[in-house]
């Protein structure tokens, strides 16, 4: 199973952790909160989110009056499961358009794993077959244009492009009238991360939102932001950033096969109220997998 290997690190460091603490405690005190306490913040499931749990356990030992430590496996997993969707049903994974384009817009810095990613999702949709069309809207950095056109040409699928320091706006409405005029199912775009300035970053990403969404009215469907799991709190500073130049509608945690810390995927919700949609488990084009948060949870503690 992809999912589970991907996840070999983080769940050998978490479970393993979580096993020798089951194993070691045979009652459920205070010290053992103590150490799940550390153990989850070690993991980055964020400090908040751990005492919000830890709490919530608390409750919910007196209330089933659970004794031995064997008892609470599960209920870590419910609560865990119960904290990243917060009371709310889960999100339809993306909002596709039936019988007409949909636009996703790709946001986030550079090395994050962003070209990969658009990548690995154009062959997704492509196996589903879709059409798909990329735009390469970050003209910034040197380099990008061709980068995405390489996955564009593994994948089979067309590549929109400018040179390089051209204007990404008009990059995007070539390539929205590209996509209509191929009949395309789904528009990737590229963006630049350069998050040097605030200021410059929004005003990028705001022209270009606007142009499609001129051309496609309530476009672009999806604002992705892909972030880096091996980053720890810097990706949590990332989505901050981001979350205040643009609406982001779902993040992609990318490498999340690198880290032992995988809890980031339960603070990122809990903090930012922003659902991960896809999680990135390694370098190659099927290495893109759809988040399910209690597949993980309950994955992370079997
Ligand atoms: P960008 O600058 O954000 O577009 O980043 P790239 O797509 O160029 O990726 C940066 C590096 O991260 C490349 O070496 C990728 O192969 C690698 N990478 C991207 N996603 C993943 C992932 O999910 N797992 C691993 N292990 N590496 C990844």
């Amino acid at each position: 199973d992809k999912y589970k290997d991907g996840l070999s690190k983080t769940r050998n460091s978490f479970t393993s952790r979580l096993n020798d603490l089951v194993a070691n405690y045979r009652t459920v005190d205070e010290d053992f909160f103590e150490e799940l306490e550390e153990i989850m913040i070690q993991a980055d499931v964020g400090f908040d989110t751990v005492m919000e749990l830890v709490e919530e356990l608390k409750m919910e030992v007196k209330r089933q009056n659970i004794k031995d430590t064997e008892g609470i496996r599960s209920v870590i997993s419910q609560k865990l499961v119960d904290i990243y969707y917060d009371g709310e049903e889960p999100d339809e994974l993306l909002n596709m358009q039936e019988d007409d384009l949909t636009v996703i817009l790709f946001v986030g810095v550079n090395g994050v794993g962003k070209t990969t990613t658009i990548g690995k999702l154009a062959h997704q949709f492509k196996e589903d077959g879709k059409k798909v069309v990329l735009a390469a809207g970050d003209t910034f950095r040197a380099g990008a244009i061709e980068q995405l056109e390489v996955w564009g040409d593994r994948v089979g699928v067309d590549t929109i492009k400018h040179s390089e320091g051209s204007d990404p706006a008009a990059v995007m409405y070539d390539a929205v009238q590209s996509a209509r005029a191929k009949k395309a199912d789904v528009l990737i775009c590229d963006t630049a991360g350069r998050l040097q300035n605030k200021v410059n970053l929004m005003k990028e990403l705001e022209k270009v939102k606007r142009v499609i969404e001129r051309e496609i009215p309530g476009a672009p469907h999806e604002v992705l932001l892909a972030l880096d799991a091996t980053t720890g709190q810097n990706a949590m500073t990332q989505a901050k950033i981001f979350k205040e130049a643009t609406n982001v509608s779902g993040i992609v945690l990318t490498k999340l096969d690198g880290t032992a810390k995988g809890g980031i995927v339960l603070a990122i919700k809990k903090e930012l109220g922003i659902p991960v949609k896809f999680v990135g488990l390694g370098e190659k084009m099927d290495d893109l997998q759809p988040f399910n948060a209690e597949k993980y949870v309950y994955g992370l503690f079997s």
